[in-house]
Order: structure tokens, then sequence, then C-alpha cells
């Protein structure tokens, strides 16, 4: 090899190893701010062995060729093991260690023995590029298998498919052009050497940037949902409620698939505070909280819109149904235990309930369903009050077994 191209082949092979060093180090970063995400503290060990294995190449360690080999490929095996099992960790997937070990250990023990025993660059080549195109393809075995994927799911998928291919038909295009190599320079000086090390570097700048890029969106929708969330009730915000109400009565007028909504108030909510105290007056929220996400049971839209106010889209669901989900509600807040708050202490909630009509917008139907939660109030409190279609059609909903007239404030025991 002439001085030119060890210069040139040279400064080639610092491509990937600063590559990966750089991504180690933006990975570390990330993890920093966002250190409940471990797998990416593992992208980030995953690039710095990558990033080890490609020095290892061609560094002038006093070990032996061989042996320099062996630590340079077993340290990038290192890598793609910890790149592959922390993909799969950000969709909590559990590495299929098994399969990985069955289909990868023969290949690594079988390079060694090329390395040790029969010392065979081209099947050394063959091996560690079958090697790794193994990962690579159950990497993407095992993402498809992933349920709820968005683009940048898929885009990551496309990489690593490429990349897994690409292992294949490389190094046997390359051995049949340019035949067997016979020692490590003309290796160096090969096409094959250069188009490995030119896939690595792209193949690793898109997995990165695909990487870095799904963080960025994981963190966003966290973002976004927390800003949704309110933080006592576990359930939506008003903003939240609205936002995602929206886009559902969109899509119902569309379809004119019956959709109600229920709006809900405790009763007698600033007695309670009064009497228990604010500490008191938010487990009661709590747990009429859990009462509406119990009956919602993740399908409907459950919502905390007012400090003790609380909202519910029923889809799918004409007035009828979405009166009895609500009398359903109503009678298991008024049977429910809240800690610290004495046995026999009433605890009820009015409901006001409306079906989409023709034309309904976000704002009519929650006027309608409001102005029955105020009559269900007037009326005489814990009771279900349904929204007519048309004004003479407006009726009270009231179970006759728990139904009750109107309870003033001094119905709490003293
Ligand atoms: P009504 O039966 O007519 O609904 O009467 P009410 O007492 O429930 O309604 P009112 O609007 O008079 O009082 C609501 C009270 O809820 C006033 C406010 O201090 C209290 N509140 C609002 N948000 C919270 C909260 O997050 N925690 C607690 N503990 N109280 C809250
Ligand atoms: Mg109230
Ligand atoms: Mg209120």
């Amino acid at each position: 090899m002439g001085a030119q191209g060890l210069d040139g082949s040279f400064f080639i092979a610092l491509i990937n190893p600063g590559i990966t060093l750089v991504f180690a180090g933006a990975f570390f970063l990330l993890w920093k701010h966002q250190p409940q995400r471990s797998y990416i503290l593992q992208l980030s060990a995953a690039m710095a062995c990558i990033s080890m294995g490609f020095l290892f190449q061609f560094l002038p360690l006093p070990l032996g060729l061989p042996t320099l080999k062996l630590v340079s490929n077993l340290s990038l095996f290192a890598g793609a093991t910890l790149l592959f099992s922390g993909i799969l960790r950000r969709y909590d997937r559990k590495p299929p260690w098994l399969a990985l070990a069955a289909m990868t250990v023969p290949q690594l023990a079988a390079f060694v023995w090329f390395l040790y025993g029969h010392p065979d660059l081209t099947w050394r080549i063959y091996l560690i590029n079958f090697t790794f195109g193994t990962v690579a393809l159950l990497l993407v075995c095992e993402l498809r298998a992933v349920q709820r994927r968005h683009l940048v799911d898929n885009v990551l998928i496309g990489i690593f498919l490429f990349w897994g291919l690409q292992f294949f038909p490389r190094p046997l295009v390359m051995h049949w052009i340019e035949g067997p190599y016979l020692t490590y320079e003309e290796y160096l000086t090969s096409l094959y050497w250069l188009t490995t090390t030119a896939s690595a570097a792209v193949i690793m700048l898109m997995a990165a940037l695909a990487l870095i890029t799904a963080i960025t969106l994981d963190v966003m929708a966290q973002l976004k949902a927390e800003s949704e969330t309110d933080p006592l009730s576990q359930l939506l915000n008003r903003r939240g409620f609205e936002q995602q109400m929206s886009a559902r009565i969109a899509d119902v007028t569309r379809t004119c698939v019956p959709t109600a909504l229920i709006v809900c108030d405790i009763d007698h909510f600033k007695s309670v505070n009064d009497r228990f105290g604010h500490g008191g007056g938010d487990r009661v929220i709590e747990r009429f909280a859990a009462c509406l996400r119990a009956a919602a049971e993740g399908q409907h839209l459950a919502g905390r819109i007012g400090g003790e106010e609380f909202a519910l889209l029923l889809e799918n669901a004409d007035a009828t149904t979405a009166r009895l989900f609500a009398e359903g509600v109503r009678i298991a807040f008024s049977n429910t235990r809240v800690p610290g708050i004495p046995e026999g202490t009433r605890l009820t909630a009015s409901f006001g309930v409306a079906e989409t009509g023709p034309g309904e917008t976000v704002e009519s139907l929650f006027r309608r369903a409001d102005k029955t939660l105020y009559e269900a109030k007037n009326m005489g409190r814990d009771r279900v009050r349904v929204a007519a279609m048309t004004v003479a059609d407006e009726t009270d909903f009231i179970l006759p077994i728990m139904g009750r007239p109107d309870l003033p404030l001094q119905h709490f025991p003293a």
C-alpha cells in the first residue's frame, strides 16, 4: 500500500468511529434530560461500543492482528446487540435473546475458527456480514410486530431492513468483482472496504437521526399528554377534553353515529370542603374521577372540565344509553366510600345528558348538556336529566329506588 493509499484509508477509517462517537455523546445528553427513558442511555452505550469497534479495526495496539480483529468485531457485535435491545425497549418489547443467540453465536464461533483455527479472510468477511445482517433483520421482524406504529417507526423499519439486506449480497458481489483478499493491505484498499465504510456511515447517520427524531416525538407526545391531563383526577383537563371531543364530534357528525355528552357536577361540594377541608374535597374529586374512569373503561373520553365538574363523551350511544350510563355512575358514586370522610356522609352528583343532533357543534352540545345539568340541580340534585332534541321532550330521569328528592346541604351528618 502506498503512503497516499494509507493516508486515504486512514482518514476514511476515522469517519465511522467519529460519527458514532458524536451520536454516543448526543444520546448521552438526551438521556441526561430524560433519565426515566433508560433505553436512551443504552443507545449511547451502543454507539460508544460501535465507535470502539471501528477504532480497533485499525488502531496499532500490541494485541496481535487476530486478537485485534476479534476485539474489534466483538465490540461491534456488542454495540449492535445494545442497539437492537435499546430500540426494542423503546417499544416496551423484550428482545428475543434466545433467537438472537441461536442465529448469531454459531456464526461468531465460525468467525473465530477462521481467525485462529484456519485463518481465512474471505470467510471471516462473509460471516461477520451475515451476523450483522441477521441482527438487523431480526430487529425488523420484532419492529413489524409492534401494533401501533407511526411514520417514524416505519422509517426505522425501512432503514434496518435496507441495512440488514445489504449485508448479504454486498460481500458476495465485491468478492466476485475483486477476487479474494489475501492480505489486510489489499483488503483495506479494496472496493469492499470502501463500500463497507460508506454504507455503515450513511446507515449509522440515518438510523441515529431517525432514533433522535423518534425520541423527540416521544417527548413531545408526553408533554402534550401532560398538558392535557389533570394531575388530581388523572383525567383529561378541559383543554384536552375539548380538543379530543372536537375531533370526535367532527367524525360523528360526518358518519351520523349517535354520540352523547354527559356533564356532571358534585353536589354541595363547597360544603364538603367546609366540613372536611380542601384535602377531603380533593379525595372526593379523586373518587368521583375513579367512578368515571371505571365506567368509561378507556373507551370513552372522560375529563375534569372544572373544579368539581366532569364530562364524558359516549360514542355509539344515544340519549337513552347515555342516561343509563350516567345513572350507573350516579349510583356508584353515591355508594362509594372516601377515606377520611365519615361513613354515612352523603356524596351525590347531578348529571346532564345531551345527544348529538344534526349540525351539532362542540359548543351547542355542551350548551344543551350544561342546561340540563343546571335543571337537574334545580330539580333537587342527585339525578340525571336528559336534554331533548326538542324542548317538549325533555325528561328528568331518576331510578325509582335510588332517586330522592332535593336534599339540602344539611343532610350531611353533623
Ligand atoms: P352545587 O351542588 O350547586 O354544585 O354546589 P357546589 O357547592 O358543589 O358548587 P359551588 O360552585 O358553589 O362550589 C364548588 C366548590 O368547589 C368551590 C371551590 O372552592 C371548590 N373547588 C374547586 N376546585 C377544587 C379542587 O380542586 N379541590 C377542592 N377541594 N375544591 C375545589
Ligand atoms: Mg357542585
Ligand atoms: Mg360546579
